[in-house]
């Protein structure tokens, strides 16, 4: 049987958005983010975060840190019996302020690159996935690249809600990743 995921937005979906997050003191998870993975990992589904991270771009952090980050991130859900299955993340721009980081990429929310990549190294069925974020372009990403969608209101969710694109198709609305949880684990 073909692989299903869900692809988790990081700022704002699992973890609290303070903007550039450039210090492991400034990551707070929300506190159902491992109950949801670890629910999502036991109905069959493969967790995989998927994240524009700018402040790479800018300069204002690392890739080596943001790989700090998300090795401190699957410690944390490892210790509970919750599993991440990757890490992808988006640290172009076309105002990059670092050189080489400046450029016209095809892992830039909304486009699918990201989930494109992920499908490919884990064989997953984008088909039977379903992407969880805060932001349309979350939503416009995993619509392109053929998952279903859910928007939570956490994060910029709530202000997003309420002015949803004209070129996007209406989606289920969650409170929070819980929520959106519950709703994945009822309709699969
Ligand atoms: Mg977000
Ligand atoms: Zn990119």
């Amino acid at each position: 049987m073909s692989q299903r995921a869900v692809f988790l937005d990081r700022d704002g979906t699992m973890i609290e958005d303070v903007g550039y997050l450039d210090r492991l003191e400034r990551l707070k998870l929300f506190p159902y983010t491992i109950d949801a993975v670890r629910l999502l990992n036991r109905a069959g589904y493969k967790v995989v975060v998927v994240t524009s991270q700018n402040g790479v771009a800018q300069g204002v952090l690392t890739e080596a840190f943001l790989g700090e980050a998300h090795a401190h991130l699957s410690h944390l859900f490892e210790a509970a019996g919750a599993k991440i299955e990757g890490y992808y993340y988006c640290p172009h721009s076309t105002h990059a302020a670092v050189d080489r980081y400046r450029t016209e990429c095809e892992c830039r929310k909304p486009k699918p690159g990201m989930i494109l990549a992920a499908a490919r190294d884990h064989a997953l069925d984008v088909s039977q996935s379903f992407v969880v974020g805060d932001r349309w372009r979350d939503i416009e990403m995993g619509l392109a690249a053929g998952t279903r969608a859910l928007l939570v209101e956490t994060g910029y969710g709530r202000t997003e809600a309420s002015r949803r694109p004209s070129n996007i198709p209406p989606v289920p609305v969650a409170g929070t990743l819980i929520e959106a949880t519950s709703w994945i684990l009822r309709n699969s």
